[in-house]
């Protein structure tokens, strides 16, 4: 099989990354592990879509709001703009990718690549069938733990830097059956003080300091971000195995605690847990510059920008208890240049996922989804580019890059 672009990994970021590269004319084909679209939106419940938004002007446009548009047509966003239904993303992702032109193989796990002089000739993959390999002009890893990167030798770093570990896991949930679950903010009250009482006294034990809860597309449904795992690596399938079983013992712990002390949760139940533990941070590639926390923190703005956020660095204590987060000045947004979807050493690869070049601080300002599809439609957009002029991703002009994602609707910077 041999394309002009070849996306491993058809979530957050793959899915505008394939789009955007079928749209711009190049033969594009996207490999997904799991039998349908979204990643983390869909396969790990994750919800709502966060910060992506300066007042009122919009920092992922393009392809992201394509998306959002879709949700809306359909019935599944809610009111408050940014909570949506997995179900129908899934078929809005679907739709997306047909219609571009998208070639799309699910069940088909990337697990290797040939490599000569720092370019990469196939990447091999696992389905049903056995293994198979694709050949591309252009690779780009979207499977979010940069697992195509390493593989082909890019240096990664992982977690934070004094210890290496990484931001909790968390197994996100739903609770249906919930009476007056509207009422948010009063629900949200009473569930934290049923919570920190059951902490108090030594019934939970659960890291997290407080219930972390969302509204739902459905008014006797809430969804739950409360679980956390803490000091296992989301890259060793015995630790993740150890974090799948602690999530969802500790999310049917939550469950049994509020049915049996929360008013109207008298007829509640857990109706659905995600179908992985979500992995908020696990390898990060090095590219030829390095985000850092000042970088979002002073909104620094670069002239080969290909996206933008305002949402702030999110570090969920990857050891215990404690939030920290940290903002972009008031009204103002911090860019992300180019050269962060480019790992150093490997000459026709791009990132379109949150494990691009940024240290454990600035990737958890940037992990979030709208900014990672903005990250994913600039990737497939270069690398359709560099297919056309036959030239290496990292020689293609910066200013062409950012017209031609302007021309796509999508927001580039203050420069754009
Ligand atoms: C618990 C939790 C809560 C969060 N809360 C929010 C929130 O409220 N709002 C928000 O906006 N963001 C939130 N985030 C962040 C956000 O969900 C992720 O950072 C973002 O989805 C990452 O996108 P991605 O494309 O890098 O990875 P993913 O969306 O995970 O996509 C990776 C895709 O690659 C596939 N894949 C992986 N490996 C392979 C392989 N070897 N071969 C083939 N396919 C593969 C996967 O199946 C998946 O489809 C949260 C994250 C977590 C974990």
């Amino acid at each position: 099989m041999k394309f002009d672009v070849a996306i491993a990994g058809g979530g957050t970021g793959g899915v505008p990354a394939a789009v955007a590269a079928a749209r711009s004319g190049a033969r594009t084909v996207l490999l997904e592990r799991y039998g349908f679209l979204g990643g983390m939106a869909t396969a790990g419940l994750v919800n709502p879509y966060m910060g992506w938004h300066a007042g009122e002007k919009a920092l992922t446009a393009g392809i992201f709001a394509e998306i959002i548009d879709g949700l809306r047509s359909m019935g599944g966003l809610h009111e408050n703009g940014h909570t949506f239904d997995e179900e129908i993303l899934k078929l809005v992702l679907d739709r997306l990718v047909c219609e571009a032109g998208v070639t799309v193989l699910f069940h088909s796990t990337f697990v290797g690549c040939r490599c000569s002089e720092g370019i990469i000739e196939s990447a091999s993959f696992v389905s049903k069938g056995g293994p198979f390999d694709v050949e591309a002009d252009c690779f780009v890893d979207a499977t979010g733990d940069a697992d195509l990167a390493t593989t082909a030798g890019a240096e990664i770093q992982v977690g934070r830097n004094e210890d290496g570990l990484c931001q909790p896991m968390t197994l996100c949930f739903r609770v249906a059956g919930i009476k007056a679950a509207k009422d948010l903010a009063h629900v949200q009250r009473t569930l934290n003080a049923i919570y920190l009482a059951a902490k108090a006294d030594g019934r939970l034990k659960n890291p997290r300091e407080n219930i972390l809860l969302f509204p739902t597309m459905r008014p006797d449904v809430l969804h739950f971000n409360t679980t956390r795992v803490t000091g296992l690596s989301p890259l060793s399938a015995g630790e993740l195995s150890e974090a799948e079983f602690e999530g969802r013992r500790q999310a049917w712990q939550l469950v049994e605690l509020f049915c049996a002390e929360a008013p109207g949760f008298e007829e509640a139940w857990l109706e659905k847990s995600a179908m992985l533990i979500g992995v908020r941070e696990s390898r990060r590639v090095m590219g030829a510059y390095l985000l850092e926390a000042d970088d979002i923190l002073s909104a620094r703005k670069f002239a080969d920008a290909v996206a933008a956020s305002r949402y702030p660095i999110d570090i969920h204590n990857p050891s215990g208890e404690g939030t920290v987060l940290k903002g972009v000045p008031e009204g103002d947004w911090y860019e992300i240049p180019y050269r962060c979807i480019l790992p150093l050493g490997i000459g026709n690869l791009l990132m379109a996922s949150r494990a691009i070049s940024a240290t454990h601080e600035a990737h958890a300002s940037l992990r979030v989804m709208p900014v990672v599809s903005g990250i994913g439609q600039a990737a497939g957009t270069a690398a359709a580019i560099a297919c056309r002029q036959k030239v290496a991703p990292a020689d293609i002009d910066p200013a062409e890059l950012k017209d031609a994602l302007s021309a796509a609707g999508a927001f580039v910077g203050a420069e754009g």
